[in-house]
């Protein structure tokens, strides 16, 4: 990596990506083909968000954007933000994070411990919304001397560090096999690069993206425009839009399916229950569109499907995991929402 300063960022930056990938055989076993998982927890900062993190904050420090000692700003439902934090402590600058009042406690204070200055918006709708996470936050940069906002939602380095890293290592660790990329979606920056990626390898792939019902990404795919009755709907954290972000590249996209919250919490626990794992919400919303849409998605036995583990269920305890699991709850997975 290109970053200056080399001594200071030894112990954390070589450490961003190359996470591993397993096969979870219980769910190969139930849907009859082969299903991996992207495990991006794994990461120093326990989230995919490093990787776009650590592109953007390089891209700007090589521009000369900020000066040394100065504030990387980002609005976060809490991954990008630790990932920025983290990497601007260790490089010498500030971090000021804007977090929706719907982020976990548990992102929070994660958020705290690793130095950042945190600030509570009412939601993360955009630009256009006074009260956004990205409005205050773009208001912040403007105002404050030597900062700079990284802004993943219109970045191209978001998409970039998914091209670069994320792509050919799913590439390269599937042994050239995979033929099926399933991801949810919040900027849009984790299925725009790798979806890219993949398809410039082999363009029959199947680039799936997931959605929480409601959010309008599945509309703009199909239409190329956003619904004209735009509804609030129960977002899932860090998937979810009600605006459509610069770094959402339908190009490369086949189809984003939509699945509820309360399948996906199931989802959690299903799956905790079968491998010991806690996934986090974002990940469960994927397992939960295998439940509803395994007709529609009609895998076969030599397939290769991998799903991307964006972060872990320890950020998700109190949400997801506070109850003991039964087998009412198991049961209940395949119930529509
Ligand atoms: N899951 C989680 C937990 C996230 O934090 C994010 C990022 N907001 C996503 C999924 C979506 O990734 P992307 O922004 O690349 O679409």
């Amino acid at each position: 990596m290109l970053l200056p300063n080399e001594n200071n960022y030894i112990s954390t930056i070589p450490a961003i990506g190359d996470t591993p990938i397993r096969r979870c055989d219980f769910l190969s076993n139930i849907y009859k083909t082969n299903i991996l998982i992207k495990e991006e927890f794994h990461n120093p900062g326990m989230s995919s968000k490093d990787r776009p993190a650590l592109f953007m904050i390089q891209d700007a420090i090589q521009r000369q954007r900020i000066q040394s000692g100065g504030t990387f700003v980002e609005a976060s439902s809490g991954n990008t933000g630790l990932g920025v934090t983290m990497i601007a402590r260790r490089l010498g600058y500030k971090a000021k994070i804007f977090v929706s009042k719907s982020c976990s406690q548990e992102k929070i204070n994660k958020l705290e411990e690793a130095g950042a200055s945190i600030e509570i918006c009412d939601n993360s709708n955009g630009l256009q919304d006074f009260q956004s996470t990205q409005f205050r936050a773009q208001s912040f940069a403007a105002k404050e001397e030597n900062a700079f906002f990284t802004n993943q939602y219109y970045n191209t380095q978001n998409i970039r560090a998914h091209y670069k890293t994320t792509g050919p290592e799913i590439w390269e660790q599937t042994s050239n096999k995979i033929t099926h990329f399933l991801c949810g979606v919040g900027t849009g920056g984790t299925i725009s690069g790798v979806g890219r990626f993949l398809k410039e390898q082999r363009e029959d792939i199947h680039i799936w993206g997931i959605e929480p019902k409601g959010s309008i990404l599945q509309h703009y795919l199909a239409h190329r425009t956003a619904p004209e009755n735009i509804q609030p709907f129960e977002a899932i954290e860090g998937i979810g839009r009600n605006f459509v972000p610069g770094s959402f590249d339908p190009q490369p996209i086949d189809h984003i399916f939509q699945v509820g919250k309360e399948p996906s919490k199931r989802a959690a626990l299903w799956y905790y229950q079968n491998t010991d794992i806690q996934c986090g919400f974002s990940s469960a919303a994927v397992l939960a569109s295998l439940h509803k849409y395994s007709h529609i998605m009609q895998f076969n036995p030599e397939d290769q499907v991998l799903l991307f583990f964006p972060d872990h269920g320890s950020r998700y305890i109190s949400k997801l995991y506070s109850k003991p699991v039964d087998e009412e709850v198991i049961n209940a997975i395949n119930i529509d929402g």
